[in-house]
């Protein structure tokens, strides 16, 4: 009997032992350079060993994505086709075409408003070092943007730029693109939940350790103080989220705000917004759309989200704020006087 008793003592044990040890799940995170930015992995995990390696394989991914689409690189596959424009097309990666195909799916939903044909435009600018191209310049390398002469071919794996001088730039998507990527290496590495940011390009799956929602901040687009000030925080989970602002890369003259999202019409920055954020279940596509629904402007911008089922927080350039319906449960406002639009 007393053998017995034993017996389930060491039982109920091994039993309490194996679900305290199923509870030990931590939050490990780490930043790091990547695409040209800071990217910060977050993951839940209950080894310190499967969390670690995980992040390095993601980052690895995020490596691996920035060299094969990087449009300042002579080697990459971006350039390769760059240089090929108006001669033949060029075989690219499953991961090129992909995001090709995707930021053609931009494109068209857009009236042309995300277009990476906007290459040799955005080569004339430079915001770090307030350089500003003439009319003349930039009308000449406007005639030659245009995502309908971008042809892809799907089972020949090829891209071909129609128009000699074309150049594609993935800036507006790459981040988004990659953070996707990024996750899904951490998923088949065995990580259940986390998220991956990508400067303002933030993919989340799964819950935070104590099972409540990731939060996201979007940023006031015009600070008042030196601090970060945020007028909203998103809350999600399985879901990405993505911020384009004139706040990011820009520069002053005469009063007048020159920053990098430019619209393919004019070869000029948009000005309909100040800031875009995009809701969505890829991060390619909310980072496509940030970029594309910023040079769109707010009401064309609802239109188009609304017709896609995808939600959005727009920031005007009177900085009135537009949400649409889907965010209302799910969005926290710190400012007082937003109209739901
Ligand atoms: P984002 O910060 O995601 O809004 O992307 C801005 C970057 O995308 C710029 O730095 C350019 O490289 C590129 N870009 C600028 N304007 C456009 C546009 N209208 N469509 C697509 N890409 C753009
Ligand atoms: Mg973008």
């Amino acid at each position: 009997m007393k053998n017995f008793k034993v017996l389930i003592f060491l039982i109920l044990w091994a039993v309490f032992l194996c679900a305290c040890s199923k509870h030990q799940e931590k939050t490990y995170k780490e930043s790091r350079e990547s695409l040209h930015t800071i990217v910060s992995i977050t993951v839940v995990s209950d080894s310190s060993d499967k969390a670690k390696s995980a992040i390095d394989k993601a980052y690895n991914e995020l490596d691996r994505l920035a060299k094969l689409l990087n449009f300042y690189a002579e080697d990459s596959e971006v350039s390769a086709i760059n240089r090929h424009a108006g001669d033949r097309p060029v075989k690219v990666s499953a991961e090129t075409f992909e995001i090709i195909e995707k930021a053609l799916y931009a494109s068209r939903n857009t009236e042309g408003a995300f277009d990476i044909t906007v290459g040799p435009v955005v080569k004339l600018w430079d915001f770090k070092n307030k350089v500003m191209p003439n009319t003349e310049q930039i009308r000449e390398k406007t005639k030659i943007i245009g995502y309908r002469h971008i042809v892809i071919d799907r089972p020949a794996s090829t891209v071909f730029l129609e128009k000699k001088g074309m150049q594609i730039d993935l800036g507006g998507i790459i981040k988004g693109y990659a953070a996707d990527k990024a996750v899904a290496v951490l998923k088949a590495n065995g990580i259940k939940s986390g998220i991956v940011a990508a400067a303002g390009d933030i993919k989340t799956f799964g819950k935070r350790q104590d099972g409540s929602l990731w939060s996201v901040g979007i940023k006031n687009p015009r600070q008042k103080s030196g601090a970060d000030e945020i007028i909203a925080v998103v809350n999600l989970s399985n879901q990405a989220i993505s911020t384009s602002g004139d706040y990011e890369r820009y520069f002053e003259k005469n009063g007048v705000r020159y920053h990098h999202i430019l619209d393919p019409q004019t070869g000029q920055p948009a000005y309909g917004c100040r800031s875009v954020t995009i809701v969505a279940k890829d991060a390619a596509v909310t980072d496509a759309f940030s970029t594309g629904i910023f040079v769109l402007g707010p009401k064309k911008g609802i239109d188009v989200l609304n017709r896609l089922g995808i939600d959005a927080v727009i920031i005007d350039k009177d900085g009135k704020v537009y949400i649409t319906d889907g965010l209302k449960n799910s969005i926290e406002l710190m400012i007082k006087d937003s109209p739901f639009a």
